[in-house]
């Protein structure tokens, strides 16, 4: 029997609202099982229009601007409190890829990678999250394919040379997934900031043999290459913010 899982997926969504009742991940009140926004937050985002040329990405998109209306929500996402958040951010993804015209022949959906001692830390990979809600949407599977062989220092403070150098080596590829040769792979992470993290992730993919890679955030800071504004707080990694930080700012 061809089960169509897009649709048993549709259905878990539907039975879930019962128990966790769907909410909007900005304004945080209540909204229809199968809504991403409520409509005040939709039209509240500011959707990205910019270009980014990424090292070793062939295309890029982002669904809107990093900026003071969404950095608590991408927190939060990366916090305890993360709803229906990755299913919002997974279906404004989608519609960034229809709207930048991205090639649809994708192979492979894969998310950017954590540490495992993150993993352990925090118990889930968001980007992990949205491209298991993305891969019903376009009809893509997704899989770990890269994996994070080491702790990075955080990327805060560090410009933009220092972060490619930061980053370098911290990515593999996880020999489970077998072969990379020939394949087209979509990238997706939460926020992208400098695209540091998006280049070092197709670097590994392309030397694997990757013929293509394409990378797409929900959210990308304004400028080409740039970092947050300073009264932003960054939210690429989880470490970049302290829960000091955190509890003054937003609580
Ligand atoms: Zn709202």
């Amino acid at each position: 029997m061809n089960i169509d899982r897009s649709k048993l997926h549709k259905v878990y969504r539907y039975i879930l609202d019962w128990f966790y009742p769907n909410r909007c991940p900005i304004c945080r009140n209540y909204i229809g099982w199968n809504n991403d926004f409520c409509p005040e937050c939709a039209d509240s985002m500011t959707v990205y229009e910019g270009t980014a040329d990424i090292p070793f990405v062939d295309r890029f998109t982002a669904y809107c601007v990093y900026d003071k209306n969404i950095s608590p929500v991408i927190l939060r996402f990366k916090r305890t409190d993360r709803g229906n958040s990755y299913y919002a951010f997974a279906y404004r993804i989608r519609m960034a890829l229809k709207s930048s015209g991205m090639p649809e022949d994708i192979d492979c959906i894969v998310p950017i990678p954590m540490s495992k001692k993150k993993l352990k830390e925090r118990g889930y990979n968001q980007a992990e999250l949205m491209a298991k809600e993305l891969r019903y949407m376009i009809g893509v599977p997704y899989a770990n394919v890269l994996i994070k062989i080491r702790d990075t220092a955080a990327q805060k403070s560090l410009g933009r040379e220092e972060r490619s150098k930061n980053l370098k080596d911290a990515f593999a590829s996880d020999p489970k997934y077998g072969s990379i040769n020939g394949k087209t792979f979509l990238l997706i992470d939460d926020v992208c900031t400098t695209g540091s993290t998006f280049a070092e992730a197709a670097r590994v993919l392309k030397e694997n043999g990757a013929a293509k890679v394409y990378a797409a955030s929900f959210a990308k800071t304004p400028n080409k290459h740039s970092s947050p504004p300073d009264d932003i707080p960054e939210a690429e990694y989880e470490d970049e913010i302290s829960d000091t930080d955190f509890v003054s700012k937003y609580l």
